[in-house]
């Protein structure tokens, strides 16, 4: 039909793209209004230690309570958040809630075992103007301890960082936070970059692992990936686990900690001091 109404051609818009814009900028000015409106929520995943179960830290994951379509997965918006520069304001969000959480947690139950907050850092967020200050000034509010606070940013981020981000992650060193590659393996993964990489610890993608029970190479492959993890003196987290059997098979590899279905869903703040105390799962 393109043809017939021009000479040109083209067709430059079909309907489905109108849609998709249109949907983009409904969820961008629906967004604008839901950190206001208390439509923003924490779920918190535990991060443990394989052979006993025991909880390390916990994942802050983001979800959006929309009144109308109900619960949004990050994976919806945050792309979205990112291109509109809305993502500042969500993760300053994310931040101050995680910390007061973390305040919360420790005043209802002095007696918890110490643990770390992680919260996901876009790539974007590294050049928030006033991220270290923020940063600082909530840790400092909720009376946490900088060593408390891991901050998770995927490896690609770190891949390409410029001057601009290189220095707020060394400025974020010396504040005492960790710092955390996610989704490991997933990206350019260059090995000659791994040992510059100014992270203490790394968490292995889900996708490594997926077929890891059935598949000997790919076992093989995420023990060679361990291995290059701990060579460049890091510490490796292996997310997505779901069976016993590959929580056995990463520890045989040497692998300490991991997360997943396993050990525990994303659940509300309430559910966690529970399973701090008593670890759901061991080997
Ligand atoms: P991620 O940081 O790699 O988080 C892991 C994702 O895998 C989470 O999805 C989690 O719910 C899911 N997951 C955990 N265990 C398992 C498992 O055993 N099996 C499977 N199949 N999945 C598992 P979620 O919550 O939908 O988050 C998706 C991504 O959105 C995150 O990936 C992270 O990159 C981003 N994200 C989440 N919260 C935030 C946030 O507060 N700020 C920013 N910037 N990004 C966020
Ligand atoms: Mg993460
Ligand atoms: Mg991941
Ligand atoms: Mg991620």
């Amino acid at each position: 039909q393109a043809k017939a109404r021009g000479r040109n051609n083209v067709q430059l818009f079909h309907p489905e793209m109108l849609d998709a814009v249109r949907e983009r900028s409904r969820i961008t000015a629906e967004l604008r209004t839901a950190v206001a409106g208390g439509e923003l929520a924490l779920l918190y995943q535990p991060v443990v230690e394989l052979g006993s179960g025991k909880v390390i830290g916990v994942e802050a994951l983001l979800r959006w309570h929309h009144p109308v379509r109900g619960t949004i997965l990050p994976g919806s918006f945050i792309g979205i958040a990112e291109e509109t520069g809305l993502i500042f304001e969500l993760g300053r969000w994310v931040l101050h809630e995680g910390l007061a959480q973390m305040r919360r947690w420790n005043r209802s139950d002095p007696d918890l075992p110490d643990f770390c907050l992680h919260i996901n850092l876009s790539a974007a967020e590294l050049l928030r103007p006033d991220l270290l200050e923020d940063i600082r000034d909530t840790l400092a509010r909720n009376g946490v301890d900088p060593r408390r606070l891991v901050l998770e940013i995927t490896e690609t981020v770190l891949m390409s960082r410029g001057t601009g981000e290189e220095q707020v992650l060394s400025r974020l060193r010396e504040l005492g936070v960790g710092l955390q590659i996610d989704d490991f393996g997933t990206g350019y993964s260059s090995i000659s970059y791994l040992r510059s990489l100014p992270a203490d610890t790394v968490k292995v993608d889900q996708s490594l692992i997926k077929d890891m029970e059935s598949d000997p190479r790919q076992q093989q492959f995420v023990a060679a990936i361990l291995q290059l993890i701990s060579a460049a003196g890091l510490s490796a987290t292996v997310e997505g686990i779901e069976t016993a059997e590959q929580a056995t098979q990463l520890q045989a590899m040497g692998c300490l900690h991991g997360q997943g279905y396993f050990y525990g869903y994303p659940v509300p703040a309430a559910r966690i001091p529970d399973q701090l105390r008593r670890p759901a799962r061991r080997l």
